[in-house]
């Protein structure tokens, strides 16, 4: 049995807590910590009773102490960009001088590191589909800023600590992920569609629907997580799921699945949306042996009963 404890940051949060349980079934006794901005301490009510589980309601940007731990996963942020607009600052401070306590911990108990980053590294790509060595194109003073800046610093400092420090550190670059525990009202694409196709209401497409993205299932994600931080890799890996649609497609495959009759409509594109992006695993799957398995379709109808319940 793996007798080792792990703070998850961001713990109550959507992919968190998707995170915490798994930490659990390998084993680890789990610490999360999230000051519940955006996460939901209902993510964890299923673990009540689990004795190797504590939460902390700790805000990162300052500093503090969860206790001796042998691995550091940093995942507080907001990440919808419903919820960084809402939160510019708080976004910008997680990256910032979240990072920089999440490694504080790291580095006082000689644990390992493993941090959330985000395709949004690489804005608008001009590249594509994205490898991890694309610098990106990002507008660092346009509304999404706050979030890409944020996480592009967070990977600096993170790699800053790996060089200066020693710290074992690992960067993955997630890319669109959806399941259950998605927040109803964060924004993001497959919560408004699915929310709006159970209530009859239409579904808004922003802009012509053209615009791609690739969208990784929970399980997927995770398992992709796990295998980096068991690997002895430092660079940043995208851990993503390759298949790309246009948002238009994504809005007919919910229709599909909810059996709605919602009607499609169409809404200005917020600034700065990125007309496309799709991840290259060429790393993940040679490094790691990882490559995701649930279709859209298939995830979404694993996420149904969930949204169901959600909706009310
Ligand atoms: N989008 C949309 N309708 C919505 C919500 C989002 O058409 O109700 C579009 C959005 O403009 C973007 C894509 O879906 O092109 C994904 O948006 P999301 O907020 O989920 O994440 P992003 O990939 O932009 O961070």
């Amino acid at each position: 049995m793996n007798r080792q404890r792990a703070l998850v940051t961001g713990g109550a949060g959507f992919l968190g807590s998707h995170l915490c349980d798994a930490l659990l079934a390998e084993g680890y006794s789990v610490v999360a910590a999230d000051n519940l901005l955006t996460g939901k301490r209902s993510n964890l009510d299923h673990l009540r009773n689990e004795t190797r589980f504590e939460f902390q309601e700790i805000d990162i940007t300052e500093p503090f102490d969860c206790g001796e731990v042998n691995y550091v996963f940093h995942f507080a942020s907001p990440a919808s960009p419903v919820d960084y607009a809402l939160h510019g600052i708080a976004t910008l401070k997680a990256g910032s001088q979240g990072t920089f306590h999440a490694l504080d911990i790291a580095h006082k108990y000689g644990a390992k590191y493993l941090v959330s980053s985000t395709s949004e590294c690489y804005g608008d790509p001009l590249e594509h589909p994205q490898k991890e060595t694309y610098w990106g194109n990002v507008n660092s003073i346009g509304p999404r800023s706050v979030y890409d800046e944020a996480k592009r610093f967070t990977e600096a400092v993170t790699m800053a600590y790996h060089r200066y420090h020693q710290v074992d550190t690992r960067i993955a670059r997630i890319f669109n992920t959806y399941g259950p525990r998605m927040q109803l009202n964060d924004g993001r694409v497959v919560p408004n569609f699915m929310k709006q196709a159970l209530r009859g209401e239409d579904l808004t497409v922003y802009g012509d629907g053209s615009q791609t993205r690739s969208f990784c299932y929970v399980s997927d994600e995770i398992d992709g997580f796990l295998r980096l931080a068991k690997s002895p890799e430092h660079g940043p890996v995208n851990i993503g799921n390759p298949t790309e649609f246009t948002i238009l497609e994504c809005a007919r495959c919910v229709l599909a699945v909810t059996g709605s009759k919602s009607k499609i409509c169409y809404e200005a594109l917020p600034q700065d949306d990125p007309k496309q992006r799709c991840p290259d695993i060429t790393k993940a799957r040679t490094r790691l042996g990882w490559e995701p398995k649930v279709e859209l379709e298939t995830g979404l109808r694993l996420s149904l009963d969930y949204f169901r319940k959600a909706v009310g």
